[in-house]
């Protein structure tokens, strides 16, 4: 087990002592990074996602120049609420070569190694330049990281490879799944109980829909991967929260679900919400004939594009050659990655730490897993000034 050096943890320290829950404004978080860059003579810039509140952070190390590498973390966590942990998720504990605290894996310890590393990176004499992209949101949808790219694709010199630091156990991943989320709302009618005849049961129409969601679910699973790289190898959907009807005794009026589809690169994303939304036209007609009102609506609530391999891309090559390694993998869970894909930017997915302890109580990083994302940006540094 390598130690990870002073600087990482006590940045990492620094950073999880921020609650940056994703509900919660990130500013002060933003503000100590930027003291903490303007200290080593770094200017950056806040690019703002909800003004007053929410900001990304970008800033470039070395020559403003094209072909740098992009060092692309997210500064918000999930929530801790009811969950059980052994010590204050914001205070970075250390505990048998493990720091714990909410954020260390999921995905502050890679912020916190790239800034330990800016000294590093500024006595490299770095010819082409590395960049830091601090996003906020991205829990909720990757929806801060948007306005960020943008941006970067306007004004930055274009960089040949965007690395995403989250938790890989430092594997380079290539590929993960496309996610989509759906809100459908069932509006019935309300009568006495006693007169179902009388009113529209939206509870029991929304049975019906999940009961097609089961059926697309099935027949996702069947269908399988034929790239054979997912855990599961499928297409999974999935219904989250359903909420409806208000006693016993009322015919529910409205009802809600809100599900979800997480596909392989390459699946026809359309086909999940064109067969749910046949199986709404042919419940209408019986909901009409008790009242015109009465209806299914179904929107797309959050769009996260999926990885596609890129097999030899730049970033890919770099990433395989940065972390000692000559394989890559791919991921059932969904980051930022295929967002600055989307972008025209070479992307792989690198980071410390393991994504089963993310979003978990007792989330952990292992030190010795931090040591080799120091090593790895070492390396970056190297083959930044060559
Ligand atoms: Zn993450």
């Amino acid at each position: 087990m390598a130690d990870c050096s002073l600087a990482t943890r006590e940045l990492l320290a620094q950073l999880v002592s921020f609650d940056t829950t994703s509900r919660n404004a990130n500013l002060d978080l933003i503000a100590f990074i930027e003291d903490y860059l303007a200290r080593h003579g770094i200017s950056s810039l806040r690019v703002e996602h909800e003004p007053g509140r929410k900001a990304n952070l970008l800033a470039t190390i070395g020559p403003a120049v094209e072909g740098g590498t992009v060092l692309s973390g997210h500064t918000d966590v999930v929530p801790v609420d009811g969950q059980d942990w052994a010590s204050d998720p914001f205070v970075l504990d250390e505990r048998d070569g493990r720091l714990y605290g909410r954020g260390s894996a999921d995905m502050k310890g890679f912020v916190a190694v790239a800034l330990a590393m800016v000294p590093h990176f500024l006595e490299s004499g770095l010819k082409r330049p590395i960049h830091l992209a601090f996003s906020c949101d991205e829990e909720i949808g990757c929806l801060g990281v948007r306005p960020l790219i943008r941006h970067m694709a306007k004004s930055l010199p274009r960089p040949a490879a965007v690395i995403i630091g989250e938790p890989t156990s430092m594997r380079v991943v290539n590929a993960h799944k496309t996610i989509h989320t759906y809100h459908t709302e069932v509006t019935g009618l309300e009568a006495h109980s006693a007169n179902t005849h009388l009113g529209v049961n939206a509870v029991m129409v929304a049975g019906e829909l999940l009961a097609e969601i089961n059926r697309l679910a099935a027949d996702m699973r069947e269908r399988g991967d034929a790239t054979g790289r997912f855990d599961p190898p499928f297409t999974t959907v999935h219904v989250g929260t359903i909420a409806g009807g208000t006693a016993k005794n009322i015919v529910p009026r409205h009802c809600a679900i809100a599900w979800e589809a997480r596909f392989i690169p390459g699946a026809d994303t359309d086909e999940v919400p064109a067969r749910i939304a046949a199986k709404a036209q042919s419940l209408l007609p019986a909901m009409h004939t008790v009242s015109a009102e009465t209806g299914i609506s179904t929107r797309r609530t959050v769009e996260v594009p999926g990885l596609a391999p890129d097999d030899d891309s730049p970033a890919e090559t770099l990433a395989l050659a940065l972390s000692q390694s000559n394989g890559t993998g791919a991921v059932s869970y969904a980051t930022e990655g295929g967002l600055f894909q989307q972008a025209g930017y070479p992307t792989v997915i690198c980071g410390p730490g393991s994504i089963e302890q993310a979003h978990k109580p007792d989330e952990f990083v292992e030190v010795d897993q931090l040591a080799r994302c120091e090593a790895f940006m070492r390396r970056l540094a190297r083959s930044m000034a060559s």
